[in-house]
């Protein structure tokens, strides 16, 4: 049987890491990685994670199963966190998954029950999105979201797009910090997307994966609040891994939005069975660990705080970066305004080889750089290396 299956290419960017760990020289560095660094190095456990984890080692008592929804309580503070006390005026109703791919997979499995639909998704997004989707064999339908070279959204074609997308059809959204290119949309580019998914009866689907390392918790769900308010239904894929630093302990939920309580109802059944069918319940430990923050004042402070930290030295190393790299192009100069951990580097694959067997810097081909991986003192020197090669 074994033999009969087909070769799987290991995942590229698992492979950079482990280039990069086997690579003898001083002076490398790694931006291709796809985790927060600080200016140490390292992606440490946050002040608050570890007091939370504290807390639940002393009051702990079972670990007994719970249900394939998840804990309530970890749901309640996380959508008002996520969604704040009015949640775009819609009700809601969540279930708690194994991170934010695990809510993408469960998300994609209710809408493709409907095998008619298709998804829209922008390009480029997080190489993931096309493998979700497809797995579930829905079908996925691109627009052009950012143009590489005059490092800007592409507005225009993506409204285009979705003016001609067929009614029931689901549009994927990054709520915030793109992956891979750090563009954000205007307020009125949101509004327009708004207008066009509520007329033309689509349904948004939010990749919500780094909400508070753009410009501030509230201003990074702005967008996405402004469509939920004015679409009515939605369902946000939420992801702790960044913004608590969980990224191990698979931490996330899917929240399904609409008027309508029995319709909620029957959506997070559907999402429980799903559930139930392939991995029975989430994993507890990340989401007792959120749980336990956002409900206690001082760890809840302790979080805010440190989630700043980590969104002002992105910003930092950003304003840096631009300045280093719009000496060799002028529209770098939008990686300032950018926002999250990732822009995208206008450069040819081959360049991006060449640049890792001669001066050992590291990105995936597509040039997607993680601004996090540098420090900022280290910012001017990776641009002198990085800039010859850039297209
Ligand atoms: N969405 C985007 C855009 C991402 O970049 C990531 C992580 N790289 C995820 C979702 C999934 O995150 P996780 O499954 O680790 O929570």
């Amino acid at each position: 049987f074994f033999d009969s299956l087909t070769e799987q290419k290991p995942d590229p960017l698992l492979e950079l890491i482990a280039k990069f760990a086997a690579d003898p020289r001083s002076g490398k560095i790694d931006l291709g990685v796809g985790v927060y660094r600080d200016e140490t190095g390292r992606t440490p456990v946050m002040r608050a994670v570890k007091a939370a984890e504290r807390h639940l080692w002393e009051t702990q008592e079972s670990k007994s199963y719970i249900g394939p929804e998840g804990d309530p309580a970890f749901l309640r503070a996380l959508a008002l966190e996520t969604f704040g006390e009015h949640h775009g005026g819609r009700l809601l109703a969540g279930i708690q998954t194994p991170g934010g791919t695990g809510a993408l997979r469960l998300a994609a499995e209710l809408l493709a029950l409907d095998k008619r639909r298709k998804i829209w998704i922008g390009t480029p997004t997080w190489v993931n999105h096309q493998a979700i989707f497809a797995a579930v064999g829905l079908q996925v339908g691109t627009y052009r979201f950012f143009d590489i070279g005059k490092q800007a959204v592409l507005d225009d074609e993506m409204l285009a797009t979705l003016q001609n997308a067929t009614p029931g059809d689901a549009v994927l959204l990054q709520t915030s910090c793109h992956n891979p290119t750090g563009a954000g949309l205007s307020p009125q580019n949101w509004l327009d997307i708004a207008d066009i998914i509520a007329a033309r009866g689509l349904l948004p689907l939010f990749d919500n994966a780094y909400q508070g390392l753009g410009h501030g918790r509230i201003e990074d769900a702005a967008g996405m609040m402004t469509v939920i308010e004015t679409v009515g239904e939605a369902m946000v894929a939420v992801s702790c891994s960044k913004s608590f630093s969980l990224y191990r302990e698979r931490t996330g939920a899917v929240y399904l939005f609409g008027d309508q309580h029995a319709q909620l109802n029957k959506g997070i059944g559907n999402l429980a069975s799903h559930a139930r069918a392939s991995y029975s319940m989430p994993p507890a430990h990340g989401a007792a660990i959120v749980a336990a923050i956002l409900q206690e004042p001082s760890r809840r402070h302790a979080w805010v705080d440190e989630l700043s930290e980590m969104r002002n030295r992105i910003a930092e190393i950003r304003r840096a970066v631009a300045e280093a790299f719009a000496q060799f192009r002028p529209e770098l100069a939008n990686i300032a305004s950018q926002e999250g951990m990732f822009s995208l580097l206008p450069i040819s694959p081959e360049n991006v080889g060449q640049l890792q067997a001669e001066h050992g810097i590291y990105m995936p081909d597509s040039g997607r750089i993680n601004v996090a991986g540098m420090r900022v003192e280290d910012v001017a020197s990776v641009a002198q290396r990085i800039g010859p090669y850039l297209a």
